[in-house]
């Protein structure tokens, strides 16, 4: 038996267009429609059948089919992150990553994950970078590699090291590492410092642009008097000296002049010996200060002394005063690599799209990168220093060495082998032999944004490779990215990524940043988990927090707090419900031995599997496009208006009341089936936890599998009909004429008579009902009405008893080809007919006496024939 819409009646051109309805695909889709309005009104139905879930249906209970399945209805407080631990280890969470690398698929995608986080617990801020990449490889499926980084990771570090030479290893690499200039170091305050600049103008005798002026401690040293951009006369007198060792701005106007940069104070912060006699050993900070005013005393140049309160940089971390001091440092000149790199950068794609402009400017922004570091723990830079002159060794041959020492022994070598092992015999040789060696290793370390910056180089196999995707935080834009960027470019002249994700910070509730000051930290274990007092901070679990992320515009600031975690929760809540009354209504239903056949399904079925299938691309694209709130929406819109609201609530009847094997039934079944395989599916890698659960409750299911062990969505191409949205929107529309004639009333109590102009609308309704009047067919379970009757002329006679609705429907096919706006006609009144005790419809001859349809099922009759 089918009721794939078997036109009848006299052939017409129009009867011609109706067939090809049915024809697969081509319309455009009708998002939005009147549904809104129309499914809305679908809610306020008492349709009899909606009720017998929670009923007590006395003595025909035990023959109507209600939903079966240990799935639960809700998990309340700790259940919830009780369950999803359960369920990680059931399901083998952690071995989910090695399975699937196992599976060497053909090709594999790469996300490179970023370096991971340097100190304390992590905050919701890491939470959500984590959740976006979990997001991303549970849906990709594949492959995820972390990235090495300087911080102890013993097994990422091997590789780190070794590998974190290599671009200067190569000769004539395009790295031109040079020596002398700025560094910020070491705390200090200045006070004398400050003191000096604010006293310049006095100290100085003026003659501006081409004067110069005496020194007050030092006879016979004149100083030029030079025209700086950042010296204006809207503060103080105009006139500052000017310190090349101390300040940037400083030691670009020396640089520019050609001047010194002498530096008179050490890493200790205390005068060298440069400084003469007077100053030499003593503190900047303390004693040299006075020591610096009794000096203008005795020669006569201190006008006046008074303390002055400025704003000066301080450590954040010991909360004591910065001097800023020249050291020397090794430096990459990345002039030429940032021109390679902006060339490299436009075949990279940037979600959102303006993060580009944005790391390029960083990147302008960067003259020189800075690489070398004063620390303790770190990879060390293999360059030899001159024991006595400023000179010092670096070439292919000895870097060569190194690399091969640290290979073999680890990069401690650098620190524990004698000088000369450290060099090959030819060097040592040129050198004069290791005696005369007079060379000592450096004690400067990497910058760690160089050793995580190479990463790619251990990640990607080969020299043609690219990452698939790095996503990180915007803040990564001058830090990893770029640094992953330019050894990038600068080793092989390649971008490290295809595609770069960048996304934004967590904010508070008001839209404040967290800050362990402010107290409005939010820490992901407590979200997951619940805080000392449940009541204030409840157990949501990881679900919860994966689907706030998911659900967020990630790619700006995010904001959380416990009224979006509720709402998060919520949603979760009525998926619950949907995807457990799926279960329930799949029970006892085999889909190898069960399944209807599409084309032979109820054309509501096949509406909801052409839905499927438009629901399964989007969401696909969505996800392939890293628009997680897409998918978000898409699914809740899904899952609340076209599953609970519309289709739920006109299946019940077939479900619960026909026989388990009746086809209509196992239409119905075949249908759900497949929309819990989607949605699942489509949901899994944002809420794993419930996705699995899922998973462990479908009845057919032999021996539960993983969801991620199965693949992604699966859908058909014949689930496409387009046409059925024709027959499905003008039903609802008159649907929505009859239920809006009877406002707050059980649709299920009157029978309606639509009255259709002979045409194309008319032929469509009619393969939905053959008979003139029904109470069994498609177009009355989609009109919940008592029993429908289709006309295409006015009946001769009408009781007063009726309420009339008249409206138009434009059916529009084959894109706008056929184009038909039918008028009808919807004739309401109150139904002849009693209570069928079984079913609740309103179809029985008599009250206590079932309807037709109960009577047969019951009785044990096959009620089809
Ligand atoms: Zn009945």
């Amino acid at each position: 038996m089918r009721w794939g819409l078997h036109p009848r009646g006299p052939g017409a051109a129009a009867l011609a267009a109706a067939r090809n309805l049915w024809v697969p695909p081509r319309l455009r889709c009708r998002p939005g429609w009147q549904g809104t309005t129309g499914r809305l009104l679908v809610r306020s139905v008492t349709g009899a059948s909606n009720q017998l879930q929670s009923s007590n249906n006395g003595r025909y209970r035990d023959t109507v089919l209600l939903p079966q399945t240990s799935f639960p209805m809700k998990l309340l407080g700790q259940q919830q992150p009780d369950t999803e631990l359960e369920i990680q280890q059931k399901c083998g969470f952690s071995e989910l990553y090695s399975w699937q690398r196992e599976r060497k698929a053909k090709t594999e995608f790469c996300l490179h994950d970023g370096p991971p986080y340097a100190n304390g617990d992590p905050h919701v801020g890491h939470a959500l970078n984590k959740v976006i990449t979990e997001i991303t490889s549970r849906q990709r499926g594949r492959q995820r590699e972390r990235g090495g980084s300087g911080l102890p990771d013993p097994e990422t570090m091997t590789q780190a090291e070794s590998r974190g030479f290599n671009p200067l290893s190569h000769p004539g690499a395009p790295f031109e590492i040079f020596l002398n200039s700025f560094n910020r170091e070491r705390e200090c305050t200045s006070r004398g410092e400050q003191q000096a600049e604010g006293e310049a103008g006095s100290l100085l005798s003026v003659d501006l642009e081409t004067g110069t002026c005496a020194h007050p401690l030092t006879p016979h040293k004149d100083s030029p008097l030079l025209p700086a951009n950042h010296v204006t006369m809207t503060k103080g007198t105009g006139l500052v000296h000017t310190a090349p060792a101390h300040g940037m701005e400083d030691y670009s106007v020396a640089s520019q002049h050609n001047l010194p940069t002498d530096c008179l104070v050490d890493e200790d912060g205390v005068f060298t010996d440069v400084a003469g006699p007077e100053l030499q050993n003593k503190s900047v900070l303390e004693e040299g200060t006075d020591v610096v005013i009794k000096m203008l005393q005795a020669s006569k140049h201190l006008l006046k002394e008074e303390k002055l309160v400025h704003s000066y940089p301080y450590d954040w971390r010991t909360k004591k005063p910065v001097v800023i001091r020249a050291s020397k440092q090794w430096f990459v000149n990345i002039t030429d690599i940032k021109a390679t790199a902006k060339e490299l950068l436009k075949k990279v794609k940037f979600i959102p799209g303006s993060a580009l402009n944005a790391m390029v400017e960083t990147m302008d922004r960067r003259p020189y990168w800075c690489i070398s570091r004063q620390r303790v723990w770190g990879v060390p830079i293999p360059v030899f220093h001159h024991k006595t002159k400023d000179e010092f060794l670096i070439n292919s041959q000895t870097t060569e060495h190194i690399i091969k020492l640290v290979e073999q022994h680890g990069s401690d070598v650098w620190w524990t082998l004698p000088p000369e092992q450290l060099l090959p015999e030819e060097v040592l040789s040129q050198v004069g032999g290791p005696d005369a060696l007079e060379y000592a290793p450096g004690q400067d370390i990497l910058d760690i944004w160089f050793d995580s910056g190479t990463s790619w180089s251990c990640v990607l196999p080969g020299t043609d490779q690219r990452a698939d995707l790095y996503l990180e935080g915007k803040d990564q834009l001058g830090g990893w990215f770029q640094s992953s960027l330019l050894t990038s470019v600068a080793a092989r002249k390649k971008a490290p990524f295809k595609t770069v994700v960048v996304h934004g910070f967590t904010l508070g509730e008001k839209g404040e940043k967290m800050s362990k000051s402010l107290g409005n930290v939010i820490d992901p274990d407590v979200v997951i988990n619940g805080g000392q007092d449940p009541n204030k901070e409840p157990p949501y679990g990881a679900d919860v927090l994966r689907w706030w992320v998911a659900e967020s515009n990630v790619f700006t600031e995010v904001t959380i707090s416990p009224s979006v975690l509720n709402a998060a929760r919520d949603d979760i809540s009525k998926l619950r419900n949907t995807l457990r009354f799926l279960l329930g209504n799949i029970a006892g239903f085999n889909p190898e031995t069960d399944s209807v056949p599409v084309n032979d399904m109820y054309v509501i079925d096949q509406y909801m599997l052409h839905l499927l299938q438009d629901l399964a691309n989007k969401i696909t694209d969505a996800y392939k496009q890293y628009d997680f709130g897409k998918v978000v929406r898409l699914l809740r819109a899904f899952y609340t208006r076209e599953l609970s609201s519309f289709y739920f609530s006109i299946i019940k009847d077939r479900l619960y009341c026909e026989n388990a094997d009746d086809p209509k039934r196992r239409s119905c079944q075949t249908a759900l089936a497949e929309t819990l395989d989607v949605v699942v599916r489509s949901v899994a890698p944002i809420l794993p936890h419930l996705a699995e659960e899922v998973f462990q409750h479908i009845p057919y299911a032999k021996e539960p599998k993983s969801v991620f062990r199965t693949g992604w969505i699966r859908t058909s191409s014949i689930w496409k009909k387009p046409g059925l949205e024709e027959a499905i929107e003008s039903t609802c529309a008159m649907r929505d004429s009859f239920l809006g004639s009877i406002p707050g009333k059980n649709a299920a109590e009157y029978k309606v008579t639509l009255v259709i102009e002979p045409g194309l609308l008319f032929e469509i309704i009619e393969m939905l009902q053959a008979e003139e009047t029904s109470s069994t067919s498609q177009l009355n379970e989609l009109m919940m009405a008592s029993q429908t009757t289709l006309l295409s002329q006015e009946p001769r006679s009408t009781t007063t008893d009726v309420i009339e609705r008249k409206g138009t429907f434009l059916i529009n096919l084959e894109g706008g080809d056929i184009r038909e706006e039918s008028s009808y006609k919807v004739i309401v009144t109150p139904t002849t007919k009693e209570k069928c005790p079984r079913c609740w419809k309103y179809t029985a001859e008599s009250p206590d006496a079932l309807c037709p349809r109960c009577s047969e099922v019951v009785s044990g009759k096959s009620w089809t024939s």
